[in-house]
């Protein structure tokens, strides 16, 4: 074993200079445990450094990542319209230090090509993540679903323009935790997500990930073509709290990028 280890070793260091790459004997990469991330290159923990900050983050490098920027998709008559069941949820704010998140109680599902997905959370990202023909939004919001038989997620994601206070948004707008991991909460004020979406459910759909890390690429991204209003005003409210926290868009890697039209 001694003897094979030595070539390797020289062949390694070799392609190490030559393409900056090194799979066979790359450092260990530590623990996710503690690890701190952020929206910032400079920082060395930006979107640029996700896929080598720890073990578990590799997958942020791979070749099925989301957002991406939306073009050129085909509208394909197989797709079928979103069936979700609205169930009312208490209030369950979180600042996770990365986004402003709403958990949600059980009761709302997603039915999707034959699979079941629960409404677990949703959260915001500003300006948007996803791109549609190169241009971005002010807000983008995600509306994360799990199957829980395979694990797999949906995600619903809805783009924000400014325009008309949005009534959904206005609920909530001065209760939004303003500190990492602080919280609000309140059973007793109670909301359909369905107030928030678009009337029309035209969507564009692709396989892609989560946007932060640990990037996993589980994900069947549902873009509703149809963007909602909200204020310049409460835009600002929630940039203010968690700042830029967009992922840059992604290259498609060869995926197929579909449209559903109502
Ligand atoms: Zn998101």
């Amino acid at each position: 074993m001694k003897k094979l280890l030595f070539p390797n070793l020289l062949l390694c260091l070799g392609s190490f200079f030559l393409f900056s790459s090194c799979k066979e004997n790359e450092p260990d990469l530590p623990s996710c445990t503690d690890i701190h991330w952020n929206y910032d290159n400079s920082t060395g923990e930006g979107p640029d450094h996700w896929g080598e900050l720890c073990v578990d983050y590799t997958e942020c490098g791979g070749a099925v990542q989301s957002p991406i920027n939306i073009a050129g998709a085909n509208d394909d008559a197989s797709l079928k319209a979103l069936e979700e069941v609205f169930s009312n949820t208490g209030t369950h704010i979180v600042n996770n230090g990365h986004t402003i998140q709403f958990n949600a109680d059980a009761g709302t599902t997603l039915t999707y090509e034959g699979a079941t997905y629960n409404l677990l959370q949703f959260h915001t990202h500003t300006p948007s993540e996803h791109t549609v023909n190169g241009v971005s939004y002010p807000m983008e919001v995600h509306f994360v679903h799990k199957n829980d038989a395979t694990g797999q997620l949906s995600v619903i994601g809805v783009l924000v323009s400014e325009g008309a206070d949005n009534a959904f948004l206005e609920q909530f707008i001065h209760h939004l935790p303003t500190t990492a991991d602080a919280k609000y909460d309140d059973a007793a004020l109670v909301y359909s997500i369905e107030d928030f979406m678009p009337a029309n459910k035209s969507y564009f759909t692709y396989n892609g990930s989560l946007t932060t890390p640990p990037c996993s690429e589980i994900v069947i991204w549902l873009v509703l073509e149809t963007p909602v209003e909200a204020s310049h005003e409460q835009i600002e409210e929630i940039h203010a709290l968690e700042h830029s926290n967009n992922r840059p868009v992604q290259d498609l890697h060869g995926r197929t990028l579909k449209r559903y039209h109502m």
